[in-house]
Parts: structure tokens; sequence; C-alpha cells
């Protein structure tokens, strides 16, 4: 029977090499790698400051603490999403305020946010979801017509662009992630990238146990936190981000793959790009169409389990987790995000995922969900 992973990471020697040669300096934290992968990572999203930590959940908290919100203060954000870009403000005991997303893209819907606007609102969180850019300019009228503060989850983008501007790049601050199934690893690992030297700063503080900068070991400026990355992680990032044009090229055209051979079959929807966007691949993810109910795709899952091939439903929208229904939340509040959520499967997607291996992929999906070819 055949086996193929959801995901995989792309680990070469030169990966193991970079890691054993930090363990051979035994300068294991706060040395040169953490520098040299900062300076490496502001480059790629063209920003000035980046400050490695060590998820990309750590980087969105530090960015909202650093910005200054608080307690009472309401933040605008995708309910189709990791569940992180939301948990990120109530770690601060801000309120996410969701908004439904378009139902093509699956990013948030700029058209929706005014009427979600409150005397309290302080922010808009926009996710890209799956590597492929929000709408920023839109976002960016509405934020700057009601003075809200812009920030930027692209966990899921690095090396995407829209209108050519790097994923990362917009509003206060962007953050990368590291996690094994990202487009790149450190194990684990995250960055906050922006252009702010003083949100920078005080990010490196808060991370490093709010130490000041050169204030001496036992000097604690503000209350911190221990999300340090090693030396041993950052040089695994560095090994990493050498390969990642070579990486997102081999994703791509992964996805080419699968989106040629599923152009020719009914009922099941790759992502729509938007021609400004150039996507940076993390997940393929197709959905099914309006006849499959959310068990129906449940049933898909378990069965092309059963043959081998891993999948999942991609995302489970965040308002109807556990404990955000116990915050009030129920179903029929964000009926495209929870349209879509039912509906969507994420297909076996990696780096060295070859061709063969993707159409057995889709030869599997197409007789476990039994839709016709189109002639
Ligand atoms: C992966 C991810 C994160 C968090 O990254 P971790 O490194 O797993 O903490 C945040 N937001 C989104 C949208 C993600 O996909």
């Amino acid at each position: 029977m055949i086996q193929i992973p959801l995901s995989s990471p792309d680990i070469q020697q030169s990966d193991i090499d970079a890691v054993v040669e930090v363990l051979n300096s035994r300068w294991l934290s706060l040395g040169p790698k953490v520098e040299a992968f900062e300076t490496q990572l502001a480059r790629v999203a063209g920003v000035k400051h980046a400050v490695v930590v060590n998820s990309g959940t750590s980087a969105l908290h530090l960015g909202i603490k650093a910005l200054g919100l608080n307690p009472g203060d309401e933040v605008i954000t995708t309910p189709f999403s990791f569940i992180a870009s939301a948990n990120c403000l109530l770690f601060e005991g801000v309120k996410p305020v969701f908004v439904d997303i378009d139902p093509h893209t699956y990013n948030i819907d700029p058209a929706l946010i005014a009427q979600a606007i409150t005397p309290r609102t302080r922010a808009i969180l926009a996710v890209d979801v799956f590597g492929q850019p929000a709408d920023w300019d839109s976002l960016q009228s509405v934020a700057s017509q009601h003075q809200l503060m812009l920030i930027e989850d692209s966990a899921e983008a690095i090396g995407a662009r829209y209108k050519g501007r790097p994923a990362g790049s917009f509003g206060e601050f962007g953050v990368f992630a590291f996690y094994p199934n990202k487009q790149m690893t450190t194990g684990e690992g995250g960055a906050l990238l922006t252009d702010s030297p003083s949100l920078a700063a005080c990010c490196r503080s808060l991370r490093n146990q709010g130490r000041g900068n050169g204030k001496g070991w036992l000097q604690h400026q503000r209350l911190g936190y221990n999300f340090r990355l090693s030396d041993i992680n950052c040089a695994l990032g560095i090994s990493q981000l050498a390969r990642l044009p070579k990486m997102l090229a081999q994703r791509a055209q992964v996805a080419e793959w699968y989106n040629g051979l599923l152009a020719s079959i009914e009922d099941i929807y790759p992502l729509q790009v938007r021609a400004h966007n150039q996507v940076s691949w993390f997940v393929y993810v197709v959905r099914l169409g309006e006849r499959f109910t959310q068990s129906d795709r449940d049933t898909i899952l378990d069965q092309m389990r059963q043959r081998g091939v891993q999948c999942s439903n991609y995302f489970a929208p965040i308002h109807l987790q556990p404990f955000y229904r116990e915050m009030g939340y129920a179903p029929g509040d964000f009926p495209r995000a929870e349209h879509v959520g039912a509906r969507t499967i994420a297909l076996p997607f990696f780096n060295r995922l070859d061709k063969d291996q993707v159409c057995q992929v889709v030869e599997a999906l197409v007789e476990v969900a039994g839709v016709e070819r189109s002639s």
C-alpha cells in the first residue's frame, strides 16, 4: 500500500553540518547565529529588523504586548486561521472580534470590517492564509480611515509577495514561523519583522527576561519572558534559508501538478489565487463542492488515510473551538468561514513530493469522493 505523509521537513546534510558546527563551537545560545539569522530574515521580509523567538506564537504575543494593546481593547481578525492568530490577543486580555472571510481567497474580507469597529477597536490583525497575502491595499485603507493599527500574521507566507512587496512587511509588524510543517524549519522557532527600532528593541528585551540592552545579566527593566531561540535552531534556519528560493520553487511545482490534475475534476476546487499575489505555498488545500456535508468530508478524510494518504481538515474555524464557544461564539456566527471549514481538505504537500505521488493522491481522492472527470 502507498504511504504518503501530509508534510515532511526537507533536511539535508548541509543542515546537519550547520547544527553540528554550533555544537562543536560550544556557543549554543545568544551567539553569532542569532544575529546572522535575524539579518537575513529582515532581508527576506524587506524590513529593517527581525527578532527571532522560540515560536511564531511567541512572536505574535510579544508584538501585541510591545504595541501596548491592553485588556479591554478590541482587535479585528479572522476566524479562519490557526488558533494562535487569535490566542495572541487573549494572552493580553485583548478581545478578538472576528470578521468573516472572502469566500474565494479565504482571507479576511475587508468590506466587512467597518461594521465591526467600535470605540474600543485598536487594530486589524490579518492573516496571509495558506501563504496567499491578504488584501493589503483595502486593509490599509480601512485601517487609516478609522485610525487603526495593522498587524500581519505572515506565519504561513514567508517569501510570498503582494503586488511585488514581501509578506511580513505589512503593518506595524509581521511574523514568520518555523515549525517543521512550514516552508522552512528551525525545529521550533519564529520571528517578528518590523521597521520600528523601538518595537524591535522592546521585543528583544521581552524575549530575554526583560533585560535591558547591555545592562547586565541580572538587570530586568520590565516583566519579560524566556522566548529565546538558540544558536542551534538559528544555524538550522540559516542553512534552510539559503535554500528557500529553491524550496519555494519546488513547492510551486507540486502545487502546479495538483492544479493541473484537478482542473478536469468536477466538484473539487483548488485555492483561487489573485493575479497580483505571488503565493508561497504552505499547504495544498482543496474545497469540496456544495453538495458535500462536513460529515461527507470527514468520511473522505478517513478513507484517504485508510489508503495510506495522510490528509487533514484545514482549518476548523477558531470561533467554534471549545473554549471560544464558552466565550459565547456559536455555529452560524461566521457562515463563510464555517462553509469553507466544513469542506476543506489539506492534501499531502512537501518539497520532495514527486509527480507520481501527486497522481496517486488525486486518484485516491477522485475514487473516495466519487467525483466525475469532466471531458
Ligand atoms: C504556524 C502558525 C502560527 C504559529 O506558529 P508556531 O511556530 O506553531 O507557534 C501562527 N499563525 C499561523 C496562521 C500559523 O499558521
